[in-house]
């Protein structure tokens, strides 16, 4: 698994050396943000699998088509495996082909947030849970034409809750 931190030393060493002012973005995108749900470093080891760790803290990325999430076609809500808050509707679930879990809106307004990420020499939207900021995925712009938005997601950092019947 790639964290972002592995690939942060990489571009950082590129860009330098390629004269590229890219390696300062992340100084600029990186605003200080608290959360509801906070734990140390080593409760988070404790409360976490893993890959819910390496995902969730350290901003991995799955492999496509390894999540059980990508194939729940129930009605329910996916939440954060790190606290639990609700953050997609199933009603809003399709599709992608990409391999993970995506999804056209959030649950709500609260259930996530948006930062920029660099990483990887691209400039993508990247997603956390707005209980506890953890990393989620990423957003792109072509989702189907509803929102036009398409929420990339980490299964493994997801929790699916069905409704009952
Ligand atoms: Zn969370």
């Amino acid at each position: 698994m790639l964290t972002r931190r592995m690939v942060l030393t990489g571009g950082a060493a590129a860009g330098l050396m390629a004269g590229s002012v890219s390696w300062a973005w992340p100084v600029l995108a990186a605003p200080v943000e608290t959360f509801p749900v906070t734990h140390t470093d080593a409760e988070w080891h404790k409360l976490l699998t893993p890959e819910q760790y390496a995902v969730l803290r350290q901003d991995a990325t799955e492999r496509p088509f390894t999540s059980p999430l990508l194939n729940e076609h129930r009605a329910g809500v996916f939440g954060c495996a790190g606290c639990g808050r609700g953050l997609y509707s199933s009603e809003t679930k399709f599709d992608s082909g990409t391999g993970w879990p995506s999804f056209w809106a959030p649950l709500n307004d609260n259930a996530i947030g948006t930062t920029q990420d660099t990483s990887f020499g691209m400039i993508r939207t990247a997603v956390h849970c707005a209980g506890c900021g953890g990393h989620l995925g990423h957003m792109f712009n072509d989702g189907p034409p509803v929102t036009g938005l398409r929420y990339c997601m980490n299964g493994v950092a997801m929790t699916f809750k069905p409704v009952a019947a």
